[in-house]
Formats: structure tokens, sequence, C-alpha cells
């Protein structure tokens, strides 16, 4: 990490706008400045971009807020831009004054913005209007939206390099007059965002590729107000396997970050998987710790190429509920049973879940599978999440599989299963009943340890002449319901013997 002097350290911002769940291209927004901020000891700024009043919802701010405390990242500042609309009106009484912006009172503009595809000139007279007619209309009362404006003696360039897409290029002719107030005194994004930019003397703007253009009239906005520009480096569009761009309204859930924790992601694995779209680290590993990240990161390893999230877009799309079903607060349990299934998710942000899983010491691991545990209405105490945890640690993608990986634990009374999986490989239901009959007399005697356990049923295999396999199955389906289950011994040892004694018998009637 480099350690600066205080005046070069960077300050960079993640400003979201409160008008839909946190997304999770805005989520890799944050932790792209966030790594930068933290790599160079510089500063993390939040700030709310809300002056779109009639967009905002609380249930927007509250979701950011709430993705943004699951993956536990941190900020230094915060800010709300609506508490800042002097500093922003400012601003823009600033470069009126400069005659580089002009008020527009055409009422069929009035607290409109821009128009994509509509000519730079919105109204010749208003550009045109005197000082005097200007002043005079607005000390009148008369409403007006406040335009830049755009050079237009010559066919200039605006220029500049971003870190990530490098030199860009746009001619004046092709920047319409934006607006920078609406004719009711709010100001626009364009104004907003650099006034507050200029203000917190952001050093570097880190955002969705999607700005890029709007970046050619920030630096208009910039080099009017006489700020300094920030570097600007934008980051690849997410997009879903066919190719569209990765939007809520079209991906469904897929693409809110709850999703991610409901599904039963430890916070490190998404993060680390959302930092893998779009950056390549140059050690070449996919794997890392949040420390990791930090001393890997650098901007001039962000791609330019359109970053595939894979899941199977279909079945997202079916069960995609509908906007007005969204609840930011509907889940609030990490791992519940949710209805997205494995596919909903990008196979490397289940390998990545898998690993930051088997990562974790035993009782962390514990720690975070028990809240799981008990939402699903299973009552298991802490010191038996423990012993179970290595049994079924290697099992799992999603701390939601912990249900179904050791129900067997939980349960009382194993679910139905078929009385033919209790018959040995190579054998009959005669020997099966042999087995566990020969199962249940000596398990009611042995020791519950591995060991005893171990060379208690081998030792039975020997006496019936058959394969210590031949043994362990019909007790393992018996105490599992299954034949796919953690080891058997271990397995054993923390049932113990009671509830192994318990469904033996059961299997014994099961096959009778
Ligand atoms: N509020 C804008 C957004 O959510 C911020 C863009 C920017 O970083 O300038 O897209």
């Amino acid at each position: 990490m480099t350690n600066l002097p205080a005046e070069f350290r960077p300050r960079v911002r993640f400003a979201p706008s409160p008008t839909g769940f946190l997304h999770v291209g805005s989520a890799r927004t944050f932790i792209f400045n966030w790594l930068f901020a933290r790599h160079n000891n510089g500063t993390m700024i939040l700030r709310i971009d809300d002056t779109d009043v009639e967009r905002n919802t609380d249930a927007s701010l509250a979701s950011i807020f709430e993705g943004l405390q699951w993956l536990n990242l941190n900020w230094d500042e915060q800010y709300k831009q609506s508490e800042r609309l002097n500093l922003h009106r400012q601003m823009a009484e600033a470069i009126l004054k400069k005659g580089l912006a002009y008020r527009d009172f055409t009422p069929a503009h009035a607290g409109d913005t821009e128009r994509s595809g509509a000519t730079w000139l919105f109204d010749p007279g208003m550009r045109d209007l005197s000082q005097a007619e200007s002043d005079r209309r607005a000390a009148a009362g008369e409403p007006f939206a406040l335009r830049f404006r755009v050079p237009r003696e010559s066919d200039r360039e605006i220029r500049f390099t971003d870190a990530v897409y490098g030199d860009q290029a746009k001619s004046t002719a092709d920047i319409e007059d934006f607006a920078l107030l609406r004719s009711d005194g709010m100001p626009t994004y364009h104004l907003a965002s650099c006034a507050d930019d200029a203000d917190l003397r952001i050093t570097h703007v880190i955002r969705g590729q999607d700005h890029l253009s709007n970046t050619f009239k920030h630096i208009l906005i910039f080099d009017a107000a006489g700020a300094p520009l920030p570097q600007f480096a934008h980051l690849p569009l997410l997009v879903a396997p066919d190719g569209t761009k990765l939007s809520k309204r079209r991906h469904g859930p897929v693409v809110s970050v709850t999703t991610y924790r409901d599904a039963g992601f430890l916070p490190e694995a998404f993060i680390n998987f959302l930092c893998l779209l779009g950056w390549s680290p140059k050690n070449d590993r996919e794997q890392m710790t949040r420390q990791e990240l930090v001393e890997a990161f650098s901007l001039e390893a962000i791609n330019r190429s359109n970053t595939v999230v894979n899941f199977k877009e279909k079945e997202s799309v079916e069960r995609a509920p509908s906007p007005a079903a969204f609840d930011s607060q509907a889940v609030e349990t990490p791992g519940a049973a949710t209805p997205y299934p494995e596919e909903t998710f990008d196979p490397k942000a289940l390998w990545l879940n898998a690993e930051h899983i088997r990562a974790l010491p035993i009782d962390a691991l514990s720690a975070r599978l028990l809240p799981v545990v008990r939402a699903a209405g299973y009552h298991v105490d802490p010191n038996k999440m423990q012993r179970i945890t290595p049994l079924i640690r290697e099992r799992i993608k999603l701390l939601r599989d912990v249900l179904t990986a050791a129900d067997l634990f939980f349960v009382d009374e194993l679910p139905p299963y078929d009385p033919a999986e209790l018959i040995p490989q190579k054998g009959d239901a005669t020997l099966a009943l042999k087995v566990l009959n020969r199962a249940r007399d000596l398990l009611a005697h042995t020791e519950f340890t591995h060991h005893a356990l171990d060379s208690t049923l081998r030792a039975a295999a020997q006496e019936l002449a058959i394969k210590p396999g031949q043994m362990f199955q019909p007790v393992r389906v018996a105490v599992c319901g299954r034949k796919n289950a953690p080891p058997l011994f271990e397995t054993l040892e923390v049932l113990g013997r009671e509830r192994t004694l318990a469904r033996i018998e059961k299997a014994i009637l099961k096959l009778q």
C-alpha cells in the first residue's frame, strides 16, 4: 500500500441514487472505490444523490444501507445532496455570472431535463436573450430553467483521458445546452454531482461506464466553475449471458445484493466475486481475502469489455417478483429458504463461496450457520453446531445448504426414504436385516467414539463374512436416511447412542 502525504491521498466517492434496491453493479462500484481508497490510504465518501425528489424512496435508501452493512464495508465521510442545495445553486449562480449559462423561460422546457436526440439549441431565442431582458424576467418571478451555454463559436472538442477507457473526445456540436437547474430550482444530476465533487475535493471519479458520455458535460461544468478536474475511471458494464445490460426490470432479483445475502453467500465471498467482474488481478489469483484485494487493487487492471454475470436467465425472469412486490425489509434472515435455485447464481460466485466457507475456522463458520439453522425452525445449541460443522463444510456451497446437508442432525424423525436403500451392494433384504440387528446389539454397548465405532463395525463385518462397505451402508442409510451423507463414524458420534439405536430400530421395522 502506498503511503502518500495527506495532500496527495485520493478522495473518492460512491454516489448512489436512492431510486431502487442496491444493484450488484452499484455494489461493485462501491467496492472498487473502497479498494482504491484503502489501497492508497485515501478517503472513502458515501454521497447519497437524492436530488431527484420524485423518484427517491425510503425503502431504496434503506436497501442501500442494508446491503452495505451486510458487506461490512465502511466509509469515512457521508453526505446527502439534498442537504447541499445551496452549494449547487451557488455554483450555478457563478456559472451564470460568467455568462457561461443562460436562463431558459420557455414553459415547454420547464421542469424537464435534456431529451436525448434533441438538438443542442432548444430555443435560440432564449440563448440569445439580452442580459437585461433575462434579469428583468427573472426579477418579475417568471420561472426558468438554467442551461449551460455550450460553446458554439468554433467546432471545439472536449477531451479527457479515462483511467480505464483511455483517450476520449467529443465535439461540442454534439452536446446540447443541458440544464443545470430545473425550473423548480432543483439542480440536475450534472450540476449537483460536479458541485459536490469539486467541494468535496474528489480526486478520482470511479463509476459505471454508463456515465462515460456524461463526463464531457461534467468537464464543461468543472471548467466553467474554475474547479480542477478529477481523474475519471469508468467501470465496464455488467451484462447478462445474452449480452443485455444487467437490469432489475429485466433480470429480477439476481441483480439485487440482498438476494445473495438471503441465499447464503458470505459477504467476503460476494465481494471477492464482484471484484473479479471487470478486474483481473496481476497475480492471476481468484480467491482472495479482503486484505489481499486491498493490496492487489489498481485501476490499471480494470478491463474495458463488458463483463458477463452468468446465470440461467429464464429461471430468474420467471421467478422475478414484480417491482411492486419488492420490499427490502421482507427477508431478514441470512440463508433462510429462498425461492432461488442454484442456477440463479454465477458458477464462479458459488465456487468462490464454497472456497471461502472452507477457509473459515470451524467456530466462525459454525457461528454463521447457526442463525440459518435456527431461522429454519430447528433448535440446535452452539456446541452441537460446532461438532456438526466440520462434517458438512466440504459439502456446502451456500450457507443455506446446511439445511439439506445436516438435516439429519436437526430432526428427531428422518423424512421417509426407500427401504431398498438399506440393502447393501451384492446383498439382499435378509443381509440388510442381519447387519442392522448386529449393529443394534453392538452399538447398545460400544463407546460412541470414532475409534470404537470404527473397530466395532469392522469386526462385525468380519464376523458376518462381508465387506466393511456392506456393513456400513445399511447403518448409514438407517441413521441418515440416504447414502450420500457425512462421514459415518463422526455422524454417529454426534447423533449419540439413543438416536442411532432408535433409527436402526425403525429401519429394521421397515425391512420386516
Ligand atoms: N447517482 C449516480 C448514479 O447512481 C452517480 C453517478 C456518479 O457516480 O457520478 O448513477
